[in-house]
């Protein structure tokens, strides 16, 4: 199993291993929310459990999706489509040694204008 929490500890979570690859989004609503790049993996919704989740909030941030974070603290911590049976985990929340890596950038197209992608190996896709 793996574990993972936000930064004050009001929310904190385990899944079982497996996830291996994660993605950055450099749209403009993933850069507000976390305030950079928002890297994520996902898991079966099913396959997330929590061990505690007083923290925890969802805002609704476009007509097919919301995101969870923390409302004490204010991590940024989960991304879920509507009606989908998977839920996107923020890279960042997960405890060493995560066993993660990232592979792919997306929305590259809209990426902030303060920074540059470097070539970390990484695919880079305009859109999705
Ligand atoms: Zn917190
Ligand atoms: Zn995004």
């Amino acid at each position: 199993m793996k574990t993972g929490s936000c930064l004050c500890g009001s929310v904190a979570f385990s899944f079982p291993d497996g996830p291996e690859k994660v993605t950055a989004c450099h749209c403009s609503q993933c850069r507000k929310t976390s305030g950079h790049v928002w890297a994520a993996f996902h898991v079966p919704l099913a396959d997330l459990t929590f061990s505690r989740d007083g923290g925890l909030s969802w805002f609704e941030s476009s007509d097919w999706a919301k995101r969870g974070f923390c409302n004490t603290c204010g991590s940024s911590l989960f991304y879920q489509m509507k009606g989908e049976a998977t839920i996107n985990i923020a890279a960042g929340a997960v405890d060493e040694p995560t066993g993660l890596t990232l592979t792919r950038h997306i929305f590259v197209a809209d990426k902030g204008d303060y920074y540059s992608i470097g070539a970390d190996g990484a695919d880079q896709i305009e859109k999705y």
